[in-house]
């Protein structure tokens, strides 16, 4: 029984006018070259709930490459095509993205004498999805503009806010899935439904994924890892029995203790933190909350996790070699605090962003988190007020030494023996001989 309702009026008044205008753009086109144009998943869902969500996901029943170009030509941007699976990724001139599908028509065998069904490709491509919630799609061709279809009354779902599977073999379809589920259920605070929760244990139970390497599930942890705050999620995973498969090696170390939370909450405090005070440095949160959950593994555990999930060698090393280097300069700050700032500064030197907000999360003491903050606020950017010009009028020939004799004056700086530029001149031409 198919569902279909107008919500042109909640298209009014949540999206901005542009976005509908585009929106109706797409069904012109589609319907201009003889295609039905879509919107759906993510895009339909949040605007149920009167939320704007900028990814466009148009799945077309057609042919989609044809119609991204023809999109394209109509509105200007650029479109990568794959032509394997008939999608295509437009970026509009203003930077807007829009993903484009192929719902392709498919026809079902039934058994015996009866004849060969021609399902309605949409609902074919609908009925794939990951959770109801996300299998509704919204028509834009003109004359149905703005049409919601919801072929397994997801809309219900919505409303009792249930993440719930469209079949019983989902997860074996694609165990990343369970992933997706607990992403959602945390960030939208939704309930995982009843059954489709027993089908995760049944999953778990079945070792379903006890051997898959599919990167797919990585890129699910890496999405959670991504979500303002994922402790709950994290906890959620834990609770459902998947660290054991997303972590097998560490069993013997990896408790979800006290100790455990604490520094998971400490990862998610530091990045908040960093988030608000750089807001244009991108960092990458998830490579503090894994080094964060894996803070009592070995090198060795990190490499076996690399190695599953595809990660690449270099980005593996670079992990390690945070973990390492913050891990014994906590142990070293948990003995002493230096007193000087230019000893901070050699400490912390060689830290990354995420080496220095891992190194955060597994402090022990309020004063390590202090010492981090300080470095990573003031210290780190004190730099000599000379240049190599002053140094040249100085007397002092251009080479190796000048490295010296800045970060000499930089230490200087940060220990507050030199202030002015005089200063730093005194400085040099006391300790350097021309
Ligand atoms: P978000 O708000 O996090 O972007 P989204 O629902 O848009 O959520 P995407 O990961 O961008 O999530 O996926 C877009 C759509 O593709 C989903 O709404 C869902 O319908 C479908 N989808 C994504 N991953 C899967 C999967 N593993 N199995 C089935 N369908 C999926």
């Amino acid at each position: 029984r198919e569902k279909s309702k107008n919500v042109l009026q909640l298209i009014s008044e949540t999206l901005d006018r542009d976005l509908i205008i585009l929106l109706r753009t797409i069904g012109e086109v589609a319907e201009d070259i003889g295609f039905k144009a879509y919107a759906v998943g993510g895009f339909v869902r949040d605007l149920l709930q009167k939320q704007k969500n900028l990814d466009l996901d148009i799945v077309v029943e057609g042919d989609g490459i044809i119609f991204a170009k023809q999109l394209v030509k109509t509105l200007g941007g650029r479109v990568r095509t794959h032509d394997r699976f008939k999608t295509a990724n437009i970026t509009l001139a203003n930077g807007f993205k829009i993903d484009v599908a192929t719902a392709r028509l498919e026809y079902y065998e039934y058994p015996a004498a009866l004849p060969t069904v021609e399902l309605s490709s949409i609902k074919l491509d609908l009925y794939r999805r990951d959770f109801t919630i996300n299998a509704m799609a919204l028509q834009l061709n003109p004359a149905l503009f703005g049409t919601l279809i919801d072929f397994f009354s997801c809309q219900n779902d919505l409303k009792d806010k249930l993440i719930k599977v469209l079949h019983n073999l989902s997860f074996v379809e694609d165990p990343s899935r369970i992933l997706r589920a607990v992403r959602f259920e945390k960030r939208m605070d939704f309930k995982i439904a009843r059954h489709t929760e027993r089908l995760i244990h049944g999953a778990v139970k079945m070792d379903l994924f006890g051997k898959t390497n599919n990167p797919r599930i990585f890129t699910e942890l890496k999405q959670i890892f991504e979500e303002e705050n994922p402790i709950l999620a994290i906890r959620r995973l834990a609770d459902l029995e998947l660290f054991q498969f997303l972590w097998p090696d560490l069993l013997p170390n990896l408790k979800i203790d006290r100790r455990f939370l604490h520094i998971i909450r400490q990862a998610q405090q530091a990045i908040s933190w960093f988030h608000l005070l750089y807001l244009d440095e991108p960092i990458e949160p998830w490579r503090v909350y894994l080094l964060a959950i894996m803070a009592r593994s070995r090198p060795r555990q990190i490499e076996t996790f690399c190695e599953r999930f595809q990660i690449h060698d270099h980005i593996c090393r670079e992990l390690i070699i945070q973990k390492l280097t913050a891990d014994e300069i906590g142990n070293k700050l948990y003995g002493r605090i230096p007193e000087k700032n230019s000893e901070i500064n050699q400490m912390l030197k060689n830290l990354t962003n995420e080496g220095l907000l891992y190194l955060m999360a597994i402090a022990r003491k309020k004063e390590i988190k202090k010492t981090v903050s300080l470095y990573v606020t003031s210290l780190r950017n004190v730099q000599s007020l000379l240049n190599g010009d002053d140094l040249k009028k100085l007397g002092y020939i251009p080479g190796e030494q000048f490295k010296k004799m800045f970060s000499d004056i930089t230490d200087a700086r940060l220990d507050g023996l030199v202030k002015s530029r005089e200063d730093e001149k005194q400085f040099i031409l006391k300790h350097f001989p021309r």
